[in-house]
């Protein structure tokens, strides 16, 4: 399993992340903020525990994100 956090309060809405995996990144249509799918949110931050086959997707999400929120940690 791997961790992946999102800062999501940093988030400029450039959808990068959902471009590179749409499954588990969505843009949220009230305030423009990706939201990590199936995350908990504890003082602003989205955390998510996901399968190893989603490594290479979330390092790519992580490389993509202009203001570097995106964490992968291996779990
Ligand atoms: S790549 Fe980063 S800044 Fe862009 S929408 Fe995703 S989390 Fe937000």
């Amino acid at each position: 399993m791997i961790r992946v956090t999102h800062q999501r309060e940093k988030c400029i809405g450039c959808g990068y992340c959902e471009e590179i995996a749409p499954y588990r990144w969505q843009m949220n249509k009230n305030d423009g903020k990706s939201d990590l799918q199936e995350s908990v949110t504890k003082k602003g931050i989205q955390s998510a525990l996901v399968g190893d086959d989603e490594y290479t997707d979330m390092m790519r999400s992580s490389s993509a994100c202009p203001v570097k929120i995106i964490k992968v940690i291996k779990a």
